[in-house]
């Protein structure tokens, strides 16, 4: 007998018949005879329409009140699931994150599982049970509810595993896997049988939002098999698995873009010890996400420091760097928010060479022009124009044979 934990998304409970749907799923997985955890999300756009209500009050609403009231969506879900259950005649229970034993630290809206007591589940199972668990949040050990963080649900669900020694994690979801692009950008997308741990944590941080970053860091600690699938057809997914010699084979596993990035330059800036120091510390100060970082060559002693942050945050970032401007006598500061970051993915990296030429080559051939440029060791990141991005990452995605028909490590 296998224990397999299924996580369900927000989309896939989104109404009642979707629920339903579900339950027929998990009645499917246990009568093949399997014990089944089930992890589920609130119910699509509950937790937004949560926040929107607290919003309409506080505007900065306390966060322990805010994970009181975030963590009803997910427990909406778990009782009409377990309902649906029942009326199919199986035993089937519901519990919240805290009575399922998930601990937590005390960061509200933030909070990271410290461990997970598994004897009530565990007692359950045994006695015949499907158990439904609340995924997204936890108790502290000063026993306040916490949740943790937007998509959430996945960590809950990985964590489960790995404390519940499962065979395996399955994570449900509107899309059947992971694909080598967006195929909503990229039409010749394909989605790829399987993936490491590192190329999907570096795709999950690009704008990739397939699974919560979380999940896959504690999968790739707790080697929980994982794998992501369509909740609405039975094709196999995409397996996210340890990485082995063979995957260096491919060299660019997939391509993605952000386009929720904004550029600021601090213009012509004394070009001396402490400068750099004096910026990063201060936006750091402010909570501000700093990604990408280019400083220019000096000229007579000045020069241009830039660096992208979130879209979201470019008018904080610009009123907090124009209080810095004066402090390291920068002669202004500008914001340029028609950027995007497309980056290429792949653990071959490691082994081959020529890979960032050939994809500078791609752009330069389609007259993109590149703003700045990362690395590491199994990505290139470019920061482009916007409004070139969608043209621009299907020409990488294709330059570098992920199309249809020529790559290897994906599907048909
Ligand atoms: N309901 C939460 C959210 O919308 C958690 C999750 O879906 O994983 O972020
Ligand atoms: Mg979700």
């Amino acid at each position: 007998m296998s224990l397999i934990v299924q996580k369900y998304g927000g989309t896939s409970v989104g109404d009642v018949e979707r629920i339903k749907n579900v339950a027929q799923r998990v009645l499917a997985t246990r009568d093949e005879g399997n014990q089944v955890v089930v992890v589920v999300s609130a119910m699509a756009g509950a937790t937004d329409h949560l926040i929107g209500l607290a919003r309409q009050i506080s505007t900065v609403p306390d966060a322990r009140e805010m994970d009181m009231l975030l963590a009803s969506g997910e427990q909406v879900s778990v009782a009409l699931l377990a309902m649906a259950l029942h009326e199919l005649g199986c035993t089937a229970v519901s519990m919240t994150g805290p009575q399922a034993g998930i601990f937590t630290d005390a960061s509200h809206t933030r909070a990271r599982i410290s461990r997970i007591a598994t004897e009530r589940v565990m007692d359950r199972l045994g006695n015949g049970h499907v158990v439904i668990i609340a995924g997204f949040q936890g108790r502290s050990e000063t026993d306040e509810i916490t949740t943790l963080g937007r998509g959430g649900s996945d960590t809950s669900a990985v964590a489960i595993a790995a404390a519940l020694k499962a065979d395996c994690c399955e994570i449900y979801t509107d899309v059947d896997g992971v694909y080598t692009a967006d195929p909503r950008l990229v039409p010749e997308a394909r989605k790829l049988n399987a993936i490491s741990h590192d190329e999907m944590l570096e795709l999950a941080s690009l704008g990739a939002k397939v699974l919560q970053s979380r999940a896959v860091e504690f999968a790739k600690k707790y080697s929980v098999p994982l794998v992501v699938r369509s909740s609405f057809n039975t094709a196999p997914g995409t397996w996210i698995v340890k990485e082995t010699d063979q995957m260096e084979d491919v060299v660019v596993r997939g391509v993605s873009l952000d386009k929720n990035q904004a550029k600021i330059t601090f213009l012509h800036v004394p070009d001396r010890p402490g400068v750099a120091a004096t910026i990063f510390k201060h936006l750091a100060d402010q909570t501000i996400n700093v990604d990408m970082i280019v400083q220019n060559i000096s000229e007579q002693g000045k020069t241009d420091v830039s660096f992208t942050v979130p879209a979201d945050d470019l008018e904080r970032s610009l009123r907090v760097s124009r209080e810095i401007a004066g402090l390291v006598g920068a002669a202004d500061v500008s914001a340029n928010s028609d950027i995007a970051k497309l980056s290429a993915v792949g653990v071959g990296m490691r082994t081959h060479t020529g890979i960032a030429a050939k994809m500078f080559g791609i752009l330069s051939e389609a007259q993109v022009n590149i703003a700045m440029i990362s690395t590491s060791e199994i990505k290139i990141s470019c920061v482009i124009p916007k409004h070139q991005a969608d043209q621009a990452l299907r020409l990488v995605h294709n330059g570098f044979g992920l199309g249809a028909g020529e790559n290897p490590a994906a599907e048909n």
